[in-house]
């Protein structure tokens, strides 16, 4: 059982440098095999798998994502979850602490792994709190999360206000080898803020979230960082300064990292204005502008474009651009958040934050960084694969020998529009539907097992 062939594929793995038309044999639910001698291992009766012109590569992770189990299955489940990351052709998610009740205890891990394990179609990967509650005041029992098997921590959603309270938790990461993980926001700033600090809050007539809210909390995970020794990743940046202090402290050779989200690098906060504005003016760069014979539209105040921290100005996408292409930001990732429609549907103050993305960053990330040339396919994927494997200690992200079989099979040039019907997610809180897309996952390996197959309309579980 799991195994398979599959022929003629283009076989990228960063890890290893590899960048070849290769056959890849599949045995017992590990790799056994790439190149000549695949073929001849393979025993005669086993399961093929044609992937000429199809792109081979170690299975996708997200490190951030919001699987809302236990507590808001309204929203997502761990198995509607796990089936939005198979289509985008993800095979492991590293799921956020902030459910019902938070994931600040051994019991609430160990619950999480047995439904991963019973309902779950990829690797699920578990992130516990900072803080109890992720109430920002008192530590999570780290050492006791970490013996259960979480694999980061972090407080996201919230962002620990008090100083002297994260540099304990940074202590007590480093001495359990964990990396913490932060949402940078510092709350006396951003107070009650729903879009970006600018030309276009003003205009709108809605609260701004300065640059700065973020921009403030990078700075201090940074100093931390430095003074503690302990890794500390900065979540989903949006802010052309956070991009800067960490490039900048990352010559010092201090363990500060950082990740960016599809909408951060394609969209801006004229989106709020509607598409008009936005197609009029910040629309013009992105990549298949000029292709797209009908522009998606959307109205002003949608709530599909509330998402925290928020979408900020062309000038900071830009900058997350380039720090994504100059290895400033090693991750990609969604912060994939789920919410019900009654939650979106009400005015832009009140709707909460946050859009789906598992099942269309992929298709954004290749036509933003690899079909306008600022990275190649392969540094691309390493920012899928073997970086966030690194950064948390998950043995994935690469095709070697003796590896889990965890494989992304997708076509970088398959042009398509994400329909709301074809999502595996509880929710369609996103704005890319109706969107003309670049690239396309075809087919989800997990241990060798296809959890997900174009043209099947049923995940082959
Ligand atoms: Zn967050």
């Amino acid at each position: 059982m799991n195994s398979l062939l599959l022929t003629g594929g283009r076989v990228i793995d960063p890890a290893r440098r590899l960048d070849t038309t290769a056959d890849l044999l599949i045995l017992d639910g590990k790799i056994a095999a790439i190149g000549a001698d695949a073929a001849q291992q393979a025993p005669r009766d086993i399961e093929k798998f044609d992937a000429k012109g199809l792109v081979l590569c170690p299975g996708l992770i997200d490190l951030h994502v919001h699987l809302r189990e236990p507590g808001q299955t309204a929203k997502e489940t761990i198995a509607t979850g796990t089936a939005a990351a198979a289509r985008g052709g993800f095979t492991s998610v590293v799921c956020m602490p902030n459910t019902a009740p938070s994931i600040d205890n051994a019991g609430t891990v160990a619950l999480i792994h047995e439904r991963a394990k019973s309902q779950g179609v990829v690797n699920v990967f578990i992130s516990g709190a900072i803080t109890k509650g992720i109430a920002g005041e008192e530590l999570a029992p780290i050492g006791s999360l970490k013996r259960a098997g979480v694999v980061a921590i972090t407080d996201d959603g919230h962002c620990i206000q008090n100083n002297e309270l994260m540099r304990r938790a940074c202590e007590y990461a480093k001495m359990f080898d964990l990396t913490v993980m932060d949402h940078c926001q510092d709350y006396a700033l951003v107070t009650t803020g729903v879009m970006h600090e600018g030309n276009w809050s003003t205009r709108l007539g809605l609260q701004g979230w300065p640059a700065a809210g973020e921009e403030m909390i990078v700075a201090r995970n940074i100093l931390l960082a430095e003074l503690t020794g302990a890794r500390i990743h900065c979540q989903h940046l949006s802010a052309a300064g956070s991009v800067e202090l960490i490039r900048a402290a990352k010559k010092r050779g201090v363990p500060i990292s950082g990740e960016a989200c599809p909408h951060h690098y394609t969209l801006t906060d004229a989106a709020i204005a509607g598409s008009e504005k936005f197609w009029a003016e910040d629309g013009k760069s992105i990549f298949g502008f000029s292709a797209m014979k009908e522009l998606p539209s959307w109205p002003s105040y949608d709530t599909s474009f509330k998402m925290n921290p928020p979408l900020r100005s062309a000038r900071d996408r830009e900058a997350i651009l380039e720090g994504i292409v100059d290895g400033t930001i090693e991750v990609l990732c969604s912060d994939h958040a789920p919410h019900c429609d009654f939650e979106k549907e009400v005015e832009f103050d009140y709707a909460p934050f946050g859009i789906t993305g598992l099942e269309v960053e992929f298709a954004l990330a290749l036509m933003q960084l690899y079909h306008t040339k600022r990275l190649s396919l392969a540094d691309l994927i390493a920012k899928y694969t073997a970086a966030p494997a690194k950064l948390l200690n998950l043995a994935k992200g690469t095709l070697a020998v003796g590896a889990d079989a965890d494989i992304t099979v997708f076509d970088p040039d398959r042009e398509w529009i994400w329909q709301r019907s074809d999502t595996a997610s509880k929710s369609q809180n996103n704005p890319f539907y109706g969107w003309p897309l670049k690239g396309k996952p075809v087919a989800t390996l997990v241990g060798g097992k296809k959890v997900w197959v174009e043209q099947e309309a049923v995940a082959a579980v």
